[in-house]
């Protein structure tokens, strides 16, 4: 007797990238900071109350929301907070799309979570692939018949950004449809669109402390739009967790997110590397589109995807591949710090020649 639902038999999940115990890496598959994250979540932790943990936490996570607010700035009723972005963009699928609407419109290369979350929630989808370059085709978009847009900005796994005045052009082009912009990757760009969210009602970008605040290990992340909107997230929320950030998560990313100091270091660090590592992989022959990022998504050598993720495995070094068209001449690989970098960039010489 199988005992699984047809949708539990049916559905193909999203595979997250290998976190392997085996031996120790040099991880650049999953798009995590190889900085440290804010020595202020250190002394959150250190601080701790561990006799609060006994209570719920705030089921509005209000003190994070206010603590985001702030550096956002925005008002606490503009922000949602979830058991990372994507819990915040899972509910973003119910709260925003019917199941007998016109679907969810989004770029055939891009993150394949919005593919699982639409099948999950039984929302049609309408794909439009990406130019050749791959950038967006926003005009493409701009015609296709939905409900509302993902777009990951910068996307991922390609890396390529959209400069905020095209995205303007956009949301204001499509008033009756919801642009839902996630901007997972945005802190390596610069260019994020929460200051749209106050100019449009059909806007919502979402964020997380994953990648820029070097906290993937919380699990956290978040949605800034106008208050309709978010309301729309509460209450799809409760009816499916009234707890997603505990009590942890938000004293930590309170703490994170106030110091802006140490991540605009960080940050330029990382892009400063990723500039130097692009111009390294194009001197060998990679194609590498620009990247706006903490990863390069490279390929296009003599070497499939595959082949070059086996190959920097056997040399202690994790970067990510995919076994579909156009992706499988490619690896995505993160910025890590400068020294790892270099221990890739000569695996690569090595590899290569
Ligand atoms: C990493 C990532 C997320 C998810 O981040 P979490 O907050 O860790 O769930 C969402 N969108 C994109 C495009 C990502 O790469």
């Amino acid at each position: 007797m199988n005992f699984l639902s047809k949708k539990a038999s049916g559905i193909a999940p999203y595979t997250a990238g290998e976190q392997p115990q085996d031996r120790k890496y040099i991880k650049l598959n999953t798009n995590e900071n190889p900085y440290p994250p804010s020595p202020r979540v250190a002394e959150v932790l250190r601080a701790l109350e561990t006799e609060g943990l006994r209570r719920y936490p705030r089921p509005d996570a209000g003190k994070l929301r206010a603590a985001i607010a702030l550096e956002e700035g925005v008002e606490p009723e503009n922000v949602f907070c979830g058991n990372g972005s994507d819990e915040v963009l899972a509910l973003s699928f119910p709260a925003f799309f019917d199941a007998d609407g016109a679907g969810a419109c989004f770029a055939d290369l891009t993150y394949s979570f919005y593919e699982v979350f639409a099948a999950f929630f039984g929302i049609p989808v309408n794909i439009v692939p990406l130019r050749a370059d791959f950038t967006f085709d926003l005009s493409a978009m701009q015609a296709a018949d939905c409900q509302g847009y993902y777009i990951a900005n910068p996307n991922a796994p390609t890396g390529v950004g959209i400069e905020r005045d095209l995205l303007d052009d956009f949301v204001s082009s499509v008033p009756d449809r919801l642009v839902i912009l996630d901007e997972a990757y945005m802190d390596f760009f610069g260019e994020s669109c929460v200051p749209l969210t106050k100019k449009y009602s059909n806007v919502i970008v979402v964020k997380t402390f994953s990648k820029s605040y070097a906290l993937a290990g919380i699990r956290c992340g978040y949605a800034v739009g106008n208050a309709a909107l978010i309301d729309g997230l509460f209450r799809m929320k409760d009816c499916f967790n009234s707890y997603p950030v505990d009590a942890v998560a938000e004293a930590v990313c309170a703490a994170a997110i106030a110091d802006r100091e140490y991540y605009r270091g960080m940050t330029a660090r990382v892009v400063s590397e990723r500039e130097r590592l692009r111009g390294e992989l194009l001197g060998m022959g990679f194609t590498v589109p620009e990247s706006r990022s903490n990863f390069l998504f490279a390929g296009r050598t003599k070497l499939s995807g595959r082949e070059i993720y086996a190959r920097l495995k056997a040399a202690g070094i994790l970067v990510r591949y995919w076994e579909k068209p156009v992706l499988c001449d490619f690896v995505r690989i993160t910025v890590g710090t400068p020294e790892e970098n270099d221990v890739l960039l000569s695996q690569l010489y090595t590899i290569l020649s």
